[in-house]
């Protein structure tokens, strides 16, 4: 990449470029931290050249283990694929493309929400203090001067003595300063047209006021936030047609496997239809990435190599299924190492999914997951969903969750924490979802949560757990 001159007040998030040992002393490609930043400045050097930088993912920090092959801690995997981020470049989009989207700066309001001070009812537009000795036995009289409807202005005003038919919505006119509902309200004479008022109102009663949703200038998004519908909507509220977001990892999308035969195909004997593509492309959209499908690759270390070669050449990042085992037709870390990959770390203590593999190819990242469906929907969201979130800025990258009480024991008799499928109903009750099989697709599709259960575990019903949510 070719590196740009930065002034220092703009480096602090920097890596130095090639021209950085000579100027200032300190190494290329080193990430500034503020340590260096005040040496830099010390120094008195103004300028320096440095590569793009906020947007290079970072491998230093914390530095690639001497072990790879070490099995590690599910947080401390997630931990290290996390430092190694950072958002993908901005890019403006028009609001309606923007749900699931990842605000790339904070988004103030332009305008106070309410606009303007207006009616929450049919009604009349009153000034309260007319109605103060209003009862249902001596009723206030009070002349109705006309009509203001939702997206109107009265050009009037409500003197004492007088009143303005209002429609939700409607601007409130001047003078007024509360609005009766037309329910507690009788017509009486015609001309002029009259209005009787059996009861007091309190000053801004029935009335939403200017700013009280929203003020301007306030906080609508802060930078990392994720659009939803509700968000988009607000946004839409004060007026806002585009917005900046990060750019979409673009993530190829691998099945490795001889046996695999893809769907809509007949079924020979041995083979199996080929699924992680099919529901890892619709978790990958739903994390705000795009997914791109390869065609299944055979278990031979030339395929597998030249697949990877060919995808990492296309995307941002790799999700692939199978191959990362220990048996002698797993070929995906060895052919990725033959391509000059470089992996990061090996095996996570969890079940499912202990083979996950976290690997770098200069800029791109793979991420190998086991070839079980249910080890490779399970890995891809406790390590790659948060890491794609994560990749577009987003601040939180955690799956929902929410406390549950188990209705039925569950137990992990294993010596790895199994992360294991459950129902949850509206009421909290949770139970198993079915087979706790890594092959078993049936209870992942049952299933709405996911519970982690430490190892060599029996929860007996009644014990409240925390649930992470499958059905975001
Ligand atoms: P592997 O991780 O390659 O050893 O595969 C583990 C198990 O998952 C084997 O039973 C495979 O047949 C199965 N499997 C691997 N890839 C897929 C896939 N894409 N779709 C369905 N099953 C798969
Ligand atoms: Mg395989």
């Amino acid at each position: 990449m070719r590196g740009q001159a930065k002034d220092l007040s703009d480096c602090n998030t920097c890596f130095i470029y090639d021209e950085g040992e000579r100027e200032s002393g300190l190494e290329a490609n080193l990430r500034l931290n503020s340590l260096m930043f005040a040496y830099v400045r010390v120094i008195g050097e103004k300028m320096f050249e440095g590569a793009a930088p906020r947007h290079q993912l970072s491998f230093d920090n914390p530095p690639r283990p001497a072990d790879t092959r070490a099995m590690i801690e599910l947080e401390q995997a997630c931990q290290r694929i996390l430092a190694v981020l950072a958002p993908l470049p901005p890019e403006p989009i028009p609001l309606d493309a923007a749900v699931g989207r990842v605000a790339a700066e904070p988004i103030l309001s332009p305008i106070d929400l309410p606009p303007f001070d207006n009616s929450a009812m049919d009604g009349y537009a009153v000034n309260a203090a007319d109605l103060r000795s209003a009862r249902a036995e001596a009723p206030v009289k009070l002349e109705l001067l006309g009509q203001v409807a939702a997206g109107q202005a009265f050009a009037g005003k409500v003197r004492p003595g007088t009143c303005v038919r209002l429609l939700t919505g409607s601007a409130m006119p001047p003078g007024a300063d509360a609005v009766v509902m037309q329910e507690d309200v009788r017509l009486g004479a015609t001309d002029p047209p009259q209005v009787l008022f059996g009861e007091a109102v309190k000053p801004w009663e029935n009335t939403r006021l200017r700013g009280e949703d929203v003020k301007r200038g306030a906080e609508l998004l802060a930078a990392g936030d994720r659009l939803t519908a509700m968000r988009v909507g607000l946004l839409a509220a004060v007026g806002l047609k585009a917005l900046k977001v990060a750019r979409q990892p673009r993530i190829g999308l691998l099945a490795t496997g001889n046996e695999l035969v893809e769907p809509g195909q007949s079924l020979p004997a041995g083979k199996i239809y080929e699924s992680n593509r099919a529901a890892l492309a619709a978790l990958l959209t739903a994390a705000g990435a795009l997914p791109r499908a390869y065609p299944v690759v055979p278990d031979t270390l030339a395929a597998t190599t030249a697949m990877l070669e060919q995808a990492l050449a296309e995307c941002d990042g790799l999700v692939t299924t199978g191959g990362v085992s220990v048996g002698e037709l797993d070929f995906v870390k060895n052919a990725f190492e033959q391509i000059g990959g470089e992996i990061q770390f090996w095996r996570v203590a969890m079940k499912p999914g202990k083979p996950f593999v976290f690997g770098r190819w200069r800029q791109r990242l793979l991420f190998g997951l086991p070839g079980n469906p249910v080890s490779a929907v399970v890995a891809f969201l406790l390590l790659v969903r948060p890491a794609l979130l994560r990749w577009q800025g987003a601040t939180r990258v955690d799956l929902p969750a929410h406390s549950g009480h188990l209705a039925e024991s569950l137990v992990n008799r294993g010596d790895r924490r199994h992360f294991m499928r459950v129902t949850v109903d509206p009421s909290g009750n949770v139970r198993s979802a079915g087979l706790q099989a890594s092959h078993s697709l049936g209870s992942l599709a049952a299933a709405n949560g996911l519970v982690d259960v430490p190892p060599r575990t029996p929860w007996p019903a009644g014990t409240v757990i925390r649930v992470m949510r499958l059905d975001f």
